[in-house]
């Protein structure tokens, strides 16, 4: 098997891993429905809007509220 021959500094150890494992920033959209942030291909946590419809109702607080609003 092959060996490496010399021990890799910290400075090479330290530059192969900012390459790959550096920390990036979420994808953040703006909702066009009430201009809030939001991550991509998430519902909006401001008013519930996801691909053209309120897909989320924000205001319930329990999923009993949810389902009795929408069967309303
Ligand atoms: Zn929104």
């Amino acid at each position: 098997m092959a060996v490496p021959q010399r021990k890799k500094s910290k400075s090479k150890r330290n530059s192969r891993r900012a390459q790959h494992d550096k920390i990036t920033l979420p994808h953040v959209s703006i909702c066009p429905q009430c201009g809030a942030d939001y991550l991509g291909h998430r519902a909006c946590g401001e008013c519930g809007w996801y691909r053209g419809r309120i897909a989320v109702n924000v205001d319930a607080d329990t999923f009993d509220d949810f389902e009795d609003e929408a069967a309303a």
